[in-house]
C-alpha cells in the first residue's frame, strides 16, 4: 500500500505507557498494510537535561562532545520503542543516524543534512519490519566519520527528509498538540485549530517562533512535496495538513538541504515610497498613521520602523505609485499631527527580491545581494527579510542592471518581472507567532557610503550569525543607523563581530538590547489586502504597548516590543484577526 513516517515528539516517548501508545498507533497502521518508518525524539525533556549536565561541567562544552552526549537521548528512545513494537509481536528495528546512513555537513550542533542512504532503512522494510530511526543526528563523511546533530527541534526535520528519500506517501508529525493553531495554543488557549495552512505560511510561522514543525523540515517538504500532517497521538483528530504548490526539487536529492538557496529575482518596478523622520517613539504612533492609511483602503507594500539616534523613530513604507497622491497627502497630514520633523517622497524606486525557501536562514544570502548590490554602487533605501524572500528597495534607475547581476551571482536563469498573482479567498491571516528568541543590536553612526549595509552583514555571515530583521535609518546626512534583530542566543557574538566592524569602518557605536521579543501575524491572505498592518498596529496600540521595530514583507507583518509585553502582544494581536474558537477549548494540549 506504500510507506508512512511517522514522528514521534519528546512528549509522546516520555514514559513507557506513552511509549506503549505509539507502538499500538504504529501497529495499527502495520496492520492497515502500510509500511512504517517510525522516527523519534528523545524522551521527553531529556535533550534539556543532557545540555544542563554539560553546562555544569564546563560553560563552553567542545561542540563535537556536545553531539556525541545529545545524540544519545534520542538512542535511548529508538532501542524503547523497538522493544515496545516487539512486544505486540512486531517485527522492528532501531537504526542510529549512522546505522541509517543520514549524511549531514560536518559543522557540528547545526549540521544540514547533505544526503540519506535509503538501501539498510529498504533491506528492512522489504524483511517486513519497522524500522525506527533515531531523530535529529545524523554523520559527517568528514574523514574521520563523526556524530552531528541538526539543532534543536530537528527530529522534525530527520522525519521529513527521511519521507523525501523514500518517496513515502506521507508524513505524520505526531506531538502534544492537536495539530497547527492560529497561534501557540499554550500561550493563548482560545487558539483555533487549523485544519489546512499552505507551505509559506507554515514556513513562516514556524521560523518566527511556532515551535509546532521545524523551519526546515518545512522547507524539506516544500522542496520535495512531502505530504505533511500534524497529529496529536493521543486522539484520533485529523490534525493540520500543510499544502504545497509544485515542487521545486524533486528527483534530486543529493545536497538534500543546501541545494539553491535561491529560485529567482522578482522586480517590482512600480513602488513609491513614502519616509517619516524623528516620530516621536511612544504607543499609537504606527496606528495612527497606518489607520489613515487604510480607511482610505490604499494597500501598503513593506514598511519599516525602528528607533534611531535621539530616541525618535523613522516610518518608511511604500506603495503602488498609483496610491502615492493620497498616500502622501495623508502622510503630511497624519506627520504634522504627530510632530514629526520631515516626510519624504520618492517616486522612482523600485522593489528587487530574492526569492527562494530558506533565503533568510542561509548565512551569506544576504550578505552576497548586498555585496551585489555594493559592486554596482546601488545605494540600498529599505530592507525587508522573510523566510522565503529577501527584498531591497532600490532607485529604479538600477533594476534592470540589478537583477541581471543578482541573477549572474546567484546562478540563475534570467525571468520576467511580474510578480506572481496573489491567490484567492484566503483568510488575510492565518496565524500570529511570538519569538522569544530575539535581541536587538543597533549599529550608529555609520558614515553614509554604499556598501556599509553589505559589509556588516558579510562579517555576520562570516561569523555564522543568521540576521533577521534589518532596518536603516531612512534620514540623509552624514551618518546612518542600522537596527537588526539576531537570534538572543548569538547576541553577545553578533555584538563582539559588530564591534570589531564599527571600528574598522569608523561606526560611531554598537548597542545592544537583549530583553525583547517579535511578535508576527502571518497569511498569504493580505497580499492586496488593505488594513492588516493598521489592524495590528491597533492592537498592540490598545494594550498600551511600544513598538520598538517594525518590519513587513507581503506575508507578514512582525513588531518587535519590549519582552514583558510578549505574552499580552500574542493575545491582543490574535484576537484582533479574530481567530480565536470556542471550540478549541475542546482540544486541549498533552501536558
Ligand atoms: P515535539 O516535542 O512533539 O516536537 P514541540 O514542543 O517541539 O513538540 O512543539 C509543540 C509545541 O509547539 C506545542 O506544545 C505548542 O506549545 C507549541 N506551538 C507554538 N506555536 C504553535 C502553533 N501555532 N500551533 C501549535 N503549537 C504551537
Ligand atoms: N531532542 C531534540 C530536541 O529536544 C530534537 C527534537 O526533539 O526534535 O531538540
Ligand atoms: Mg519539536
Amino acid at each position: 500500500m506504500g510507506l508512512i513516517v511517522q514522528k514521534f515528539g519528546g512528549t509522546s516517548v516520555s514514559d513507557r505507557e506513552r511509549i506503549g501508545q505509539v507502538a499500538r498507533r504504529v501497529a495499527d497502521t502495520v496492520r492497515q498494510g502500510y509500511e512504517v518508518v517510525v522516527v523519534v525524539s528523545a524522551m521527553g525533556h531529556e535533550t534539556d537535561r543532557l545540555m544542563d549536565l554539560a553546562q555544569s561541567i564546563t560553560a563552553h562544552p567542545n561542540q563535537r562532545e556536545l553531539d556525541v552526549l545529545l545524540s544519545t537521548g534520542e538512542q535511548v528512545s529508538i532501542a524503547l520503542v523497538a522493544m515496545a513494537l516487539h512486544e505486540l509481536g512486531l517485527k522492528a528495528v532501531s537504526l542510529t543516524g549512522v546505522q541509517v546512513g543520514i549524511v549531514t555537513e560536518s559543522n557540528h550542533n547545526q549540521a544540514r543534512i547533505l544526503n540519506i542512504s535509503t538501501q539498510r532503512l529498504r533491506q528492512h522494510l522489504d524483511q517486513g519490519e519497522v524500522v525506527v530511526v533515531a531523530g535529529f543526528q545524523g554523520v559527517s563523511l568528514h574523514h574521520p566519520l563523526e556524530v552531528t546533530t541538526l539543532g534543536r527541534g530537528g527530529s522534525d526535520t530527520t522525519a521529513v527528509a527521511l519521507a523525501a528519500a523514500l518517496g513515502a506517501l506521507k508524513c505524520e508529525i505526531y506531538t502534544d498538540v492537536a495539530g497547527v493553531y492560529t497561534t501557540d495554543p499554550r500561550i493563548v488557549p482560545s487558539a483555533s485549530l487549523l485544519p489546512e495552512i499552505t507551505s509559506e505560511e507554515m514556513l513562516e510561522l514556524a521560523s518566527l517562533g511556532a515551535q509546532v514543525l521545524h523551519p526546515r523540515a518545512v522547507e524539506i517538504a516544500k522542496n520535495y512535496g512531502v505530504a505533511v500532517i500534524v497529529r496529536c497521538n493521543w486522539a484520533n483528530f485529523p490534525g493540520t495538513r500543510v499544502i504545497f504548490g509544485t515542487p521545486r526539487l524533486s528527483g534530486t536529492l543529493k545536497d538534500m538541504e543546501i541545494a539553491r538557496p535561491v529560485d529567482r529575482v522578482e522586480v517590482d518596478p512600480c513602488q513609491a515610497k513614502i519616509a517619516l523622520l524623528r516620530v516621536p517613539d511612544r504607543p499609537g504612533v504606527a496606528q495612527k498613521l497606518f489607520q489613515a492609511l487604510a480607511d482610505e483602503r490604499i494597500d501598503i507594500d513593506l514598511i519599516i520602523q525602528s528607533i534611531h539616534s535621539e530616541a525618535s523613530n523613522d516610518i518608511a513604507f511604500t506603495v503602488q505609485q498609483g496610491f502615492l497622491p493620497s498616500a502622501a497627502e495623508i502622510a503630511h497630514r497624519v506627520g504634522q499631527q504627530l510632530g514629526c520633523s520631515e516626510v519624504t517622497l520618492d517616486a522612482d524606486i523600485a522593489k528587487i527580491s530574492l526569492v527562494g525557501v530558506g533565503v533568510r536562514s542561509r548565512a551569506g544570502v544576504a550578505a552576497q545581494m548586498f555585496a551585489t548590490l555594493a559592486r554596482l554602487g546601488v545605494n540600498i533605501q529599505m530592507i525587508s527579510t522573510s523566510e522565503i524572500k529577501l527584498s531591497c528597495v532600490i532607485g529604479r534607475s538600477w533594476a534592470a542592471a540589478v537583477k541581471a547581476a543578482l541573477e549572474e551571482a546567484f546562478g540563475l536563469p534570467p525571468s520576467g518581472d511580474v510578480p506572481p498573482a496573489p491567490p484567492l479567498s484566503l483568510k488575510a491571516v492565518r496565524g500570529v507567532a511570538l519569538d522569544r528568541d530575539q535581541a536587538r543590536i543597533a549599529v550608529q553612526g555609520i558614515p553614509d557610503r554604499p556598501g556599509m549595509a553589505a559589509k556588516l552583514l558579510e562579517r555576520l555571515a562570516q561569523g555564522g550569525i543568521p540576521v533577521d530583521m534589518i532596518i536603516q535609518s531612512q534620514r540623509a546626512g552624514t551618518e546612518q543607523d542600522i537596527a537588526l534583530t539576531v537570534p538572543r542566543s548569538q547576541a553577545v557574538s553578533a555584538q563582539t563581530v559588530l564591534n570589531t566592524a564599527a571600528r574598522d569602518l569608523g561606526c560611531r557605536e554598537v548597542t545592544l538590547a537583549e530583553h525583547v521579543v517579535k511578535v508576527s501575524a502571518v497569511g498569504e491572505g493580505m497580499i492586496g489586502t488593505p488594513g492588516i498592518a493598521a489592524c495590528m498596529f491597533a492592537a498592540l496600540a490598545y494594550a498600551d504597548i511600544n513598538i520598538q521595530m517594525i518590519s513587513t514583507s507581503d506575508i507578514k507583518v512582525s513588531c518587535v516590543v519590549n519582552e514583558a509585553h510578549g505574552g499580552t502582544a500574542l493575545q491582543v494581536v490574535h484576537a484582533a484577526f479574530d481567530l480565536q474558537s470556542p471550540a478549541s477549548a475542546l482540544l486541549q494540549p498533552l501536558l
